[in-house]
């Protein structure tokens, strides 16, 4: 089976529901920069080690760099040393859709935002972390943006 992109998918989730965030193929570009247009709309993955928000401890929420939905909390992200920003869990079951992804020869679980279907990352299960669910949401820094809380 081909992997599936966000621009190949259009405007339906897994499940047949609609993204209530659709726009076309030049609003994404005019809206985002080379490299989140990759990650976001084009499946891609950021180099390891490089995101900006890879060891962050800052206090705030982690928003969709496509549609500002909210994400992922900072108090449930944790210093996995993979290479990516990652997450014991999303801020709502809602935030997230989850789809399988057979590329690379591998079985894994592709993360898209719940709002506009921009690709996020993986989640992977079992590694044996020391969270409340033994999950990592490995999440590339540009397909979020972060607001700080107020101090
Ligand atoms: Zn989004």
């Amino acid at each position: 089976m081909a992997h599936s992109t966000p621009a190949s998918d259009g405007p339906t989730r897994p499940d047949g529901s609609n993204y209530p965030v659709v726009r076309s193929e030049q609003d994404w570009h005019d809206l985002l920069s080379p490299e989140e247009y990759r990650v976001l709309r084009g499946a891609g993955t950021e180099p390891a080690f490089t995101g900006r928000f890879t060891d962050s401890h800052a206090v705030g929420v982690y928003r969709c760099r496509g549609c500002a939905a909210e994400l992922f909390r900072s108090d449930a992200k944790f210093d996995s040393h993979c290479g990516w920003p990652s997450f014991f869990t999303p801020l709502a079951a809602e935030a997230v859709v989850l789809l399988e992804d057979r590329t690379l020869g591998m079985v894994r679980t592709e993360v898209r935002c719940a709002s506009c279907g921009g690709h996020l990352g993986h989640v992977f299960a079992g590694e044996g972390y020391p969270t409340p669910t033994d999950q990592r949401y490995c999440i590339n820094s540009v397909s979020m943006s972060f607001e700080a809380a107020d101090s």
